[in-house]
């Protein structure tokens, strides 16, 4: 196998992406995509050759383990004369992993070549393969395919790490893969992954907001991560700053532990404004709550000093599943979430929100569309099956006589479609009442103001919903043009873009004027580079994923509203977004130098 150029050199090699969920982890690789990865040669530092050996038996461990598991379930399953002949095989192969010609043999050329594990056995299968091919006896000379065959599974082991699905990772890895679904990285546990890193992913991606809510630091679109790096590499993935060290060095791996205790321990300091509020030094006071996308997140939610739950994304219900959520489902599940809050809590329950990358498994939700996020996504979805639509609606309804409960319409792009939810929820209530079954009459309903065009007609929605709620994720992205999911145009997700900023002010004048409450729940909201803008909008609320909650408040208590309000003011008055960031940037850091003033 030659040497490919193209690819990086161990060690030291550095990987870059969009950092989405902040924190360092420093673990092994764990490759999810194997069938993408093909076993190639690269040349070693000295001071990586225990590393490599070390992976080199630990894949050897795991065939092992594999035909071990094989052989038992033939045996279990089986007992006739030709099980009895792929036992023999499967002795034969077991052997061979212990064979000092494959194996050792290997570990030598590792050591003295200073050459990948890949490569050195390549090599040294050829060699063996070529000393069997020229036997007289032709039994030993059929050895030559077993020994193919056997290092053929180590290679799989060595591409693939030791596992092959995301249920079956059972220690502390750090996922590679591809891409992840927001429903995949949903069912990732914190416990055992360390971090992940994907190929594919934008800043706003759900995958990205997912693996903030559990808590994950993840970089994506770190565009050939799985191409360059190896099952059970050693890895540094520094989810603040966006980079992946593919086998560090001594030197770096300090310097990471270091930066690792410096970060927790500043979250740990910011954990003690827990019970403050959120007000500047001259008494303007935000309200801050959490977003959400299971129940199971409340208690993170109010643990990081929120009050409130001011965006649960209900599609996460409906999703790693293949039947549809019952009445009583939501019910229950509505009422799980305000009970876990304090007596005077609200939460806001956002209606289903399925299409684009967040898919159900229900084929009724499926969509053969090049362009999901422009297709049959959020309000459309649920006016166009209002069978699941009403039967939310009346889980939720039921719910709010337990609680405070407000219900937010997604993706609403005008009156009409605010209209027919409305008339749905209208009738929902009429039939509820009619069974005498106790609900909250007065609940809240709210828009989301996520699409331009109900950006520019604020002040018409203004008069009809109880509140909006700003989605900034996809207002960006729409008003941009940019999908959010795509790595590519990563670079365009501009927040402080000037559109961007006379859009906000816009909704924002226009619910003040219309006298009714109005936050933001996008990304931008759980970014500290942005509080001061945000807080300068004059917004009542500010709803975020649970770990940023404590940096925003720091912030908002180390402030004046007229600084922000200054702050707004002149960033109105510029041209691009370039001088905007720029001057934001700076004007921040000087505030709040040595803070991880993470960009999301
Ligand atoms: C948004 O678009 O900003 C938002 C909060 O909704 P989601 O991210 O779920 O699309
Ligand atoms: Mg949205």
């Amino acid at each position: 196998m030659a040497e490919n150029s193209s690819f990086p050199q161990m060690p030291g090699c550095t990987l870059g992406g969009n950092g989405v969920s902040p924190g360092i982890a420093i673990g092994r690789a764990f490759l999810l995509d194997r069938a993408k990865l093909k076993p190639r040669g690269e040349k070693i530092a000295s001071d990586q050759v225990v590393l490599e050996v070390e992976r080199f038996m630990l894949a050897v461990a795991s065939a092992r383990d594999e035909l071990e598991e094989i052989k038992k379930k033939t045996i279990n399953s089986d007992s006739s004369e030709a099980v009895n002949q792929h036992n023999y095989i499967f002795d034969v192969h077991l052997l061979m992993l212990k064979d000092k010609m494959l194996i050792e043999n290997t570990v030598t050329l590792i050591r003295e070549k200073k050459i990948n594990a890949e490569w050195a056995l390549s090599l040294n299968s050829e060699k063996i393969i070529d000393f069997f091919k020229n036997m007289q006896d032709a039994y030993l000379r059929e050895r030559q395919s077993d020994v193919a065959h056997v290092s053929e599974l180590i290679l799989r082991h060595l591409s693939k790490g030791e596992y092959d699905s995301i249920e079956k990772i059972s220690r502390g890895v750090i996922i590679v893969a591809h891409d992840l679904s927001p429903a995949d990285t949903l069912q990732l546990d914190p416990g055992q992954v360390k971090a992940f890193v994907t190929d594919l992913g934008g800043r706003t991606s759900h995958t990205a907001i997912v693996a903030r809510s559990i808590e994950i630091p993840a970089v994506v679109g770190a565009e050939h991560a799985t191409e360059k790096i190896n099952g059970g590499d050693r890895l540094i993935v520094d989810g603040i700053e966006g980079k992946i060290l593919v086998n560090p060095s001594r030197e770096q791996l300090v310097a990471y532990q270091e930066k690792k205790k410096q970060y927790n321990t500043f979250q740990a300091k910011l954990l003690l404004n827990r019970d403050l509020p959120a007000e500047t030094t001259d008494g303007f006071r935000v309200a801050l709550a959490g977003n959400i996308e299971t129940p199971e997140e409340t208690e993170s939610v109010i643990s990081h000093g929120a009050a409130n739950i001011g965006l649960y994304r209900t599609e996460f219900l409906y999703l790693n599943r293949n039947t549809l959520p019952s009445e009583e489902e939501h019910f229950l599940t509505y009422k799980k979430v305000i009970e876990s809050l304090p007596p005077e809590s609200a939460a806001t329950i956002r209606t289903f929100d399925l299409g684009a990358d967040k898919i159900a498994e229900s084929e009724r939700f499926r969509e053969d569309s090049i362009n999901p996020a422009l297709g049959l996504r959020g309000i459309r979805l649920c006016l166009n099956h209002l069978e699941i639509f009403e039967t939310q609606i009346r889980g939720i309804l039921r719910a709010s006589h337990y609680g405070k409960l407000k219900i937010m319409l997604p993706m609403i792009s005008g009156l009409k479609e605010m209209r027919q939810a409305n008339r749905i929820i209208a009738e929902s209530k009429a039939a509820l009442e009619r069974d005498g079954i106790p609900f909250d009459h007065e609940i809240p309903v709210g828009i989301m103001i996520e699409v331009p065009s109900a950006a520019v007609i604020s002040d018409l929605l203004a008069r009809e919903a109880d509140f909006f709620s700003i989605g900034t994720n996809d207002l960006i992205q729409y008003t941009l043009a940019l999908d959010r999911s795509n790595e590519h145009v990563a670079y365009l997700y501009e927040p402080l873009h000037p559109a961007i900023l006379r859009l906000l002010n816009q909704i924002i004048t226009n619910a003040r004027a219309a006298e009714i409450p109005v936050s933001i729940c996008g990304e931008m909201a759980g970014e500290p580079l942005y509080t001061l803008i945000l807080l300068g909008l004059g917004l009542d609320k500010l709803s975020m994923n649970a770990i940023s909650i404590p940096h925003v408040k720091q912030i908002i208590r180390q402030s004046t509203f007229v600084a922000a309000r200054q702050m707004l003011e002149k960033s109105l008055e510029m041209e691009t977004a370039a001088e905007v960031e720029a001057f934001v940037g700076k004007e921040m850091s000087q505030r709040f130098p040595k803070t991880f003033l993470m960009k999301i």
